[in-house]
C-alpha cells in the first residue's frame, strides 16, 4: 500500500505504484487497468474474430490462469465466440500434477472447457523418459519443441481457430535479446503478438499479454484470488535467458519503460527487414505428415536420433 497516495481513477488509497507511467492504482482499478490493456492489444494487432474458437494454453501458472480470465471475461461481449483451455502434460514428474489441477479449478470455476494432452500420448513417451534417453539438447529445448506440437494438435482437434499463450512483456524482451544474441533474423521476423500460421499449415498464434509486465501480470492473478502454481519445475535450469531477465530486470529498476523500449524497437526493426527474403516454404514430413520445413519435421528430427545407451550407473 502507498498509503500517501491516490488511485489516478478513484482517489481511493493506492495500493500499486506503476513506476515507468508515474501511475499509481487501488486494486479495483489496477485489475481494470490491466484488463483494459488486454482488450487494446487485442483490438491494435487486430487479434481476434467475432467468432473466433481461441484455443488457450493454460499451464497452470499465473500468466496463463490471468489470460484465461481476462479472455473469459471479453468472450461475454462476443456470443459466437467460443474458448477451450489447453493444458499439456509433459510428464515430469512431482511438478505437473498440481498445475493440471490448478488449471483444472480454474477451469471449473470459469465454467470452460479443459482439454488435456500429455506427451504419452503423442510421442510415447514423457519428458522424464526423453530427457535419460536424449542428451543431445537441454531438457527444455525438448519440452518446447514437443509442446508447441502438442498445443497445435490439441487445439485442431478441438476445432480451435486460434491459439492464445500467456507470454508476458518480460517473456517477449528476453526472447528478443536472446533471437539478436543469437543472429536468428529469421526468429526475430516470425516473432512477434500474432504468429500467422495458416499458410504453413499452423493455426495461428496470439499472445495478448505481451504488453504487460511480468510483475503486474502477477499482481493482477493475486489480487483477483487466483491460486496459481509456484514451484518451479525441476528441469528449470540456469540458462542465458535467464541471464537476460536479471539484466533486464536491473535496467527497469533503474530505466522504468526499459523492456517496452526493447519491445517498441524490434517492432520498429521487424517492419523494416524485407520479409520475403526470409519465407519458409512448408510442406510436410516425411514421417509424422505434420507442416515442416524440410523432409522432416523438428519433433521426428529430434526424437528420432538414436537414443544414448542407458548408463548402468
Ligand atoms: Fe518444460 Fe523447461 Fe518449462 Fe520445465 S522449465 S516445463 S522443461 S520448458
Ligand atoms: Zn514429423
Amino acid at each position: 500500500m502507498w498509503p500517501s497516495l491516490r488511485c489516478i481513477n478513484c482517489h481511493a488509497p493506492a495500493f500499486y505504484r506503476r513506476i515507468y507511467e508515474g501511475t499509481t492504482f487501488c486494486k479495483a482499478c489496477f485489475r481494470e487497468d490491466i484488463e483494459e490493456k488486454i482488450r487494446r492489444t487485442i483490438t491494435k494487432y487486430d487479434l481476434l474474430r467475432f467468432d473466433d474458437h481461441l484455443a488457450v494454453a493454460v499451464s497452470g501458472g499465473k500468466d496463463s490462469l490471468a489470460l484465461l480470465t481476462m479472455l473469459k471475461k471479453i468472450e461475454r461481449r462476443f456470443p459466437h465466440a467460443k474458448i477451450t483451455a489447453i493444458t499439456v502434460d509433459e510428464g515430469i514428474d512431482g511438478y505437473r500434477a498440481e498445475s493440471m489441477w490448478l488449471a483444472q479449478k480454474t477451469c471449473r470455476d470459469l465454467n470452460v472447457d479443459h482439454h488435456k494432452v500429455g506427451f504419452q500420448d503423442l510421442f510415447g513417451q514423457t519428458l522424464d523418459e526423453i530427457v535419460k534417453t536424449h542428451r543431445e539438447l537441454t531438457p527444455c529445448s525438448y519440452c518446447g519443441v514437443l509442446r508447441r506440437r502438442a498445443l497445435q494438435v490439441a487445439a485442431r482437434d478441438v476445432g480451435a481457430s486460434k491459439i492464445a499463450t500467456g507470454h508476458n512483456l518480460d517473456d517477449e524482451a528476453q526472447t528478443l535479446l536472446l533471437n539478436i544474441f543469437h543472429g536468428d533474423v529469421a526468429r526475430i521476423i516470425r516473432s512477434g503478438t500474432i504468429l500467422e500460421g495458416r499458410n504453413c499449415g499452423f493455426l495461428p498464434r496470439i499472445k495478448p499479454a505481451s504488453e504487460i509486465l511480468e510483475q503486474e501480470l502477477a499482481l493482477y492473478a493475486y489480487t483477483s484470488g487466483i491460486e496459481f502454481q509456484t514451484t518451479p519445475c525441476p528441469y528449470l535450469a540456469p540458462a542465458l535467458r535467464n541471464d537476460m531477465r536479471q539484466m533486464l530486470n536491473k535496467l527497469e529498476v533503474k530505466h522504468p519503460g526499459t523492456k517496452f523500449t526493447v519491445l517498441r524497437s524490434i517492432e520498429r526493426i521487424r517492419s523494416s527487414m524485407d520479409k520475403a527474403s526470409f519465407k519458409t516454404n512448408y510442406d510436410h514430413c516425411s514421417k509424422c505428415g505434420e507442416p515442416s520445413s524440410g523432409d522432416f519435421c523438428e519433433v521426428c528430427r529430434i526424437l528420432n536420433k538414436p537414443p544414448l545407451p542407458v548408463s548402468n550407473e
